[in-house]
């Protein structure tokens, strides 16, 4: 459960072709870092896949099926938001339960799947309270909370961590990195941070102007970086 596929995914808004045409495979449990200069196209792409926006053309699969006009909720993929999406007037543990609640589950079972990611997330003493009374650190884990109770097959972040300052910015790439280690689940990550990149991702993609440059590990790219692109951005010696 978890892998997602493109094929020959396409996007342009009105005249302009933002996203050329990407193949890439996305392997159950991988952390894949998708990474490039600011309006590349990461964003997009994440939308794409994540069904909030439509592809010009071209084929999204989730675990082989064929998911291309489903709407979001059908996928099975949680984005997770930077923390000031949260509602500043709801507790943490309301916060964490709202996508549930939205979805019309019982509360017992929405209660239970709160308690749980609350657990693997160290916020079972912070549930009561509110975001404003939180850290950054906290109020990143309760976006990701959120995420977590959707029990997704794959988790999609978009720049998670580009407000928090830079040492609470090591701290959370370090937990994200252990959240991958547990939950095992797989993970799409957006980053302009090279260096977020490196340290985190399984297999990196490269995005310049909506076309992958190189797909491999963060060795293969340090190592054998495809182009001078890929050197200068990744920041390797060739
Ligand atoms: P990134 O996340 O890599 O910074 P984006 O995916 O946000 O890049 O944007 C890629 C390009 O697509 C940019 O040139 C941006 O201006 C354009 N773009 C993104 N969304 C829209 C939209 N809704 N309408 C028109 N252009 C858009
Ligand atoms: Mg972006």
């Amino acid at each position: 459960m978890g892998s997602i596929t493109l094929q020959k995914v396409r996007k342009a808004f009105g005249d302009i072709e933002v996203i050329p045409g990407v193949d890439l495979q996305i392997n159950d449990g991988e952390f894949v870092v998708f990474v490039g200069p600011s309006g590349c196209g990461k964003s997009t792409l994440l939308r794409l896949i994540a069904g909030l926006e439509d592809v010009s053309s071209g084929q999204v699969l989730i675990d082989g099926e064929d998911m291309t006009q489903a709407p979001p909720a059908r996928r099975k993929l949680a984005m997770v938001f930077q923390s000031y999406a949260l509602y500043p007037h709801m507790s943490v543990r309301k916060n964490i339960a709202f996508p549930l609640k939205m979805a019309g589950m019982a509360a017992d079972e929405q209660a239970r799947r709160v308690e749980h990611a609350a657990g693997i997330l160290n916020l079972t003493d912070y549930l009561d309270r509110r975001p404003g009374q939180l850290s950054g650190g906290q109020r990143q884990r309760v976006a990701i909370g959120r995420a977590i109770v959707r029990e997704p097959v794959a988790f999609l972040f978009d720049e998670p961590l580009s407000n928090l300052d830079a040492a609470l910015r090591v701290n959370m790439r370090v937990e994200i990195s252990e959240l991958h280690k547990k939950l095992a689940t797989t993970m799409v990550y957006v980053t302009h941070d090279q260096v977020e990149a490196m340290t985190m991702a399984d297999k990196i993609v490269v995005l310049r102007a909506g076309r992958v440059e190189q797909v491999g590990s963060p060795l293969e790219l340090y190592r054998q970086p495809a182009n001078r692109f890929v050197a200068g951005f990744i920041g390797s010696p060739n």
